[in-house]
């Protein structure tokens, strides 16, 4: 009776089907072993140039490995794939919480893969480490881009540092260029110092505003100005459109009052809705006049060039760095030194001249 009774309920559980006798574990162990094979430089290197978003993800998910053997694998791909990189425009694109990044970013990106475009979104969000989970590039909050089949959003890399996570993405840039994408977004959110990071990697970097009560300057950091390429006042729409207006003027005004640029291009003020998709045309526009400007009177090239200087110099310092608070010698004195300097036995500068000393032997 009792038996009846479970085998109508919803929680009856049907027996168990008996394992197949060929699937013994020595295969199960082959077929894992072969899962956790890697494709060979090469072999990646093809994938990507071929455009296979797969083999570029896993690429990507090597450069933000910390494994060295990762490292030296994802250099190898890199520096096959450069001579196939740098044909992109790359864009910052960057706002507080709640200005409208990923809002914007999905009708934009639309709005370039409908030119015909390849769209890469990536991000810099240093803070992904801290609180467990990428907030910025998110997929979930990009519904829309995220099917198209011309673009390809990647989460912001986890780290501790900025400069850490900066590299990885740059990384990222090349072999997302080397797969085909000739437009490249990175997003980042309007706090800290992640500007600065976005700006030393992009051509053309786009400031997102709302319109407030009239004092638009105020709170908002000079150095991010001077950055801005363009500044689109978000959300002009519904009640909000004689505000956004205001706002526009009174930032034309305010980067009329900055030095011209060494690209000779006069930053542009304008509004849009991304919500509604309004406006963004006039921003795509922005854009292209940007780079028709820098690409005839040389900018663009060299503010790439100086790019990489300035990037290669920034991997020296963060090896370097890397190396000596890695190294044993140091791992081991350092605390040493500390107290030393916390008793009075030593100084800062000597401690230091010990301890780089140290990290050589
Ligand atoms: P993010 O934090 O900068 O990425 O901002 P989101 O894109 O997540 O947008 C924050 C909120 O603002 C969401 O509720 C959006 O629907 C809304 N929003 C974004 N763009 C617009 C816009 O152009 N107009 C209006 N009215 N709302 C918008």
């Amino acid at each position: 009776m009792r038996k009846k009774k479970s085998s109508v309920s919803a929680l009856h559980e049907v027996e168990g089907v008996k394992q197949p006798l060929s699937t013994n574990d020595s295969s199960i162990s082959k077929i894992k072993q072969k899962r956790r094979e890697q494709p060979s430089e090469s072999e990646f290197v093809t994938k990507i140039l071929a455009g296979d978003i797969s083999y570029l993800s896993r690429a990507i998910t090597l450069v933000e490995s910390t494994n060295p053997k990762h490292q030296q694998k994802s250099n190898a791909i890199i520096e096959q794939c450069l001579p196939h990189a740098n044909k992109s425009v790359r864009i910052g694109i960057t706002g507080v919480p709640g200005v409208g990044k990923s809002t914007f970013i999905e009708v934009f990106g639309k709005f370039y893969t409908s030119k015909g475009n390849k769209v890469a979104v990536l991000a810099i969000d240093p803070s992904s480490s801290v609180n467990k989970g990428s907030i910025l590039g998110d997929k979930t909050r990009m519904e829309e881009l995220v099917k198209d089949q011309n673009a390809y959003i990647r989460p912001s890399p986890s780290g501790n540092s900025l400069g850490g996570v900066a590299q990885k993405t740059r990384e990222t840039i090349i072999l997302c260029e080397a797969a085909g994408f000739d437009t490249i977004f990175i997003e980042t959110v309007g706090v800290g110092q992640s500007e600065t990071a976005v700006h030393s990697m992009v051509d053309f970097f786009l400031l997102l505003k709302l319109a407030g009560a009239g004092d638009e300057l105020q709170g908002i950091k000079r150095g991010i100005i001077e950055m801005a390429d363009a500044i689109v006042i978000n959300k002009a729409d519904e009640n909000n459109i004689k505000q956004a207006e205001l706002a526009k003027a009174e930032f034309a005004r305010a980067l009329h009052l900055y030095p011209p640029k060494e690209s000779k291009w006069q930053p542009k003020v304008t509004t849009c809705s991304a919500f509604y998709n309004i406006g963004i045309d006039k921003i795509y526009e922005l854009v292209q006049e940007y780079t028709s400007l820098t690409k005839v009177n040389g900018y663009f090239e060299k503010r790439r060039s100086e790019q990489n200087n300035y990037w290669l110099l920034e991997t020296i310092n963060q090896q370097l760095k890397t190396e000596f608070y890695t190294n044993k010698n140091v791992k081991k004195a350092l605390k040493k030194y500390i107290t030393d300097i916390e008793n009075s036995k030593t100084t800062p500068f000597k401690a230091a001249q010990e301890l780089l000393k140290l990290s050589k032997k």
